[in-house]
């Protein structure tokens, strides 16, 4: 049975960080989380004039995953257990925060100094509540690791960061299935998937428009999909998406800021970790981009 639209949401927009804008579809008002992913959120596109690129400094996490997703500009990293590098266009991070991280992302020094355009998307991923304590992992992919498969039609293509569709399977490893595709179509051009009835799945779209079971889908809109073992989206005009399938995690949610665990007590044990250092700290060897 395919799979509809149950919820359509717009994603609003705020600041975050050092005070960037974003695009972000959940959570918002009505949709929490869409489990097991508990944020996304979509940076620009933005052109920064000399100065002006702003990023996050160094800030913790503990209990999920981050994964940043770079389509445009350059992104620099740093975290508290010594790892940096920079992500270009195409590249993505799927960082295991699990026990604790502090680190920072930021903009190139040469972003910073010049400006430039920058699109790029920060997911959050819940981990199970038997591996939110794992120890940290980076998994850094380059745009030439990433696979990217042609849709059946010839009108489209689909890069698989996790996951599997179409034949191929996405590098990184999970804590939980989750699959996460990003799509391009022409238009005219379909996508038609199967997808494991028992995951949730929801489709971001940010470029273009296309329907998904007869529904309009527009730029900035999240459309929740209700029970169904395959899903098709139509490209109306050429369009661009994220589809985030995964097995719902079905256990409690405690937020605290940078912080997801299961219960509030382990929030506060969390801050009161970060704030006496046992979350570390970033190397002062590693220069401030
Ligand atoms: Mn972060």
């Amino acid at each position: 049975m395919p799979r509809t639209v149950a919820r359509l949401v717009t994603a609003h927009q705020q600041r975050e960080g050092g005070g960037f804008l974003v695009r972000r579809p959940f959570p918002t008002q009505g949709l929490d989380h869409l489990d097991p992913f508990l944020m996304l959120d979509e940076l620009g596109p933005v052109t920064y004039a000399p100065g002006e690129a702003l990023g996050a400094p160094d800030h913790p996490h503990r209990g999920f995953e981050t994964v940043s997703i770079v389509l445009d500009g350059d992104l620099e990293h740093a975290d508290s257990s010594g790892h940096a590098g920079s992500l270009g266009p195409g590249d993505v991070q799927w960082m295991t925060a699990g026990a604790g991280v502090v680190h920072r992302e930021m903009p190139s020094r040469r972003m910073q100094q010049d400006g430039g355009r920058v699109h790029a998307f920060q997911l959050w991923v819940n981990l199970p509540r038997a591996h939110k304590r794992t120890a940290p992992r980076y998994q850094e992919l380059r745009a030439a690791s990433i696979p990217a498969v042609a849709t059946p039609d010839g009108r489209g293509s689909v890069r698989l960061l996790a996951g599997e569709a179409l034949g191929a399977r996405g590098p990184v490893a999970t804590h939980s299935p989750v699959t996460v595709l990003h799509v391009r179509l022409d238009a005219g051009g379909v996508l038609d998937v199967p997808t494991d009835s028992e995951h949730t799945v929801g489709v971001y779209l940010f470029e273009g428009s296309a329907t998904l079971a007869g529904t309009p889908v527009t730029r900035g809109q999240l459309a929740v999909t209700g029970p169904g073992d395959s899903l098709a989206l139509h490209a109306t005009e050429s369009m661009q998406a994220l589809i985030l399938a995964g097995r719902p995690l079905r256990e409690p949610i405690a937020w605290g800021g940078p912080f997801v665990m299961n219960t509030r007590e382990e929030v506060l044990e969390a801050y009161a970790d970060f704030r006496a250092g046992r979350m570390g700290a970033i190397p002062p060897e590693i220069v401030r981009a």
